[in-house]
């Protein structure tokens, strides 16, 4: 990376625990190509955007991060359960990261910026750093609106007991190949989708808005994630339910959230009111950008 470094944490030599847990799980995903099953792979891919989209997406980020939408608590502890299948750590953990990468993006503060080498935002950060480690004063500060419920507090701490569950039930029900494509080679593809909205979402591609964040538009990755990837959209206007804001920026946590409104089981919606998007460039001045947004913009982050 040419940028200055502007937050290098210090070496803490590698987490041993986090990094045997990731062995195995790219060994299992390598395994799954010569176990294929169409079958399997179609539970791979279904449980993909159970997991991922209404999980990660509408429920860990949109919902419970950005509080972009409400939701009866039924609903945000089932878009939380179907987040826990991605195993991507406990939620509220999850959840204080993000708020940390918002609060801190791309200075020094942010767990996991590019600024620190493309390796670090990507995987790095998690296997010789702290990852989502956090003391409980911070993940108070953070999310003090999630440790006061109890099944967020507990679901957070047994975060690995559902998918224990689900692999159980693939293995029972389908056999090995089903648990090798819809836990192993799917976890472990998510979790680089995820990761990619840390790391190439921070260097590669478009920015409409003129944030004084490095946060880009990546088609790809909007791909890879169900619309997170229109990352600049989302760090000009964070708590936005819509990510993309153009017909062309393909968003399927918005479609699942509309039609989560559609059914009078999402409302509160927040958005950014902008009359043309495709009106607002990079070579318009943030300060200018910014104006055109609605009340729930709020500059950067
Ligand atoms: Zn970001
Ligand atoms: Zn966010």
């Amino acid at each position: 990376m040419s940028k200055e470094t502007t937050s290098k944490h210090p070496a803490r030599g590698i987490n041993w625990h986090t990094t045997i847990f990731m062995a195995l799980f790219h060994v299992g995903a390598v395994a799954a190509l010569f176990m294929f099953n169409w079958k399997a792979l179609v539970a791979s891919v279904v449980l993909w955007w159970v997991t991922a989209s209404l999980g990660v997406g509408m429920g860990f980020h949109r919902l419970l991060t950005h509080r972009g939408y409400k939701t009866p608590k039924s609903v945000e502890y089932f878009l939380t359960f179907c987040g826990a299948l991605a195993l991507e750590g406990g939620h509220i953990l999850w959840v204080v990261t993000h708020r940390i990468h918002h609060a801190h993006t791309d200075v020094p503060g942010d767990p996991h910026t590019p600024r620190d080498g493309g390796w670090w935002s990507h995987i790095g950060w998690m296997l010789t750093g702290p990852g989502q480690q956090h003391e409980p004063s911070v993940v108070e500060h953070y999310a003090p609106d999630l440790v006061k419920d109890r099944f967020h507090v507990w679901l957070n701490k047994y975060y690995w007991a559902p998918i224990v569950l689900l692999a159980l039930i693939l293995v029972a029900g389908g056999g090995w190949p089903y648990l090798m494509w819809a836990v192993f080679f799917r976890v472990t593809f998510n979790l680089h989708a995820t990761w990619l909205v840390n790391s190439a979402t921070h260097m590669w591609g478009k920015r409409r808005f003129a944030t004084r964040v490095d946060s880009r538009n990546n088609w790809w990755v909007a791909l890879l994630t169900f619309g997170e990837g229109w990352h600049n959209n989302h760090h000009a206007n964070p708590t936005s339910a819509r990510h993309g804001l153009a017909w062309y920026e393909v968003d399927l946590n918005w479609y699942g959230i509309s039609v989560l409104k559609m059914l009078g089981l999402a409302w509160d919606v927040k958005l950014t009111k902008m009359r043309q998007p495709e009106e607002v460039k990079v070579i318009v001045p943030a300060k200018v950008v910014i104006e055109q947004l609605a009340p729930v913009a709020s500059g950067d982050d």
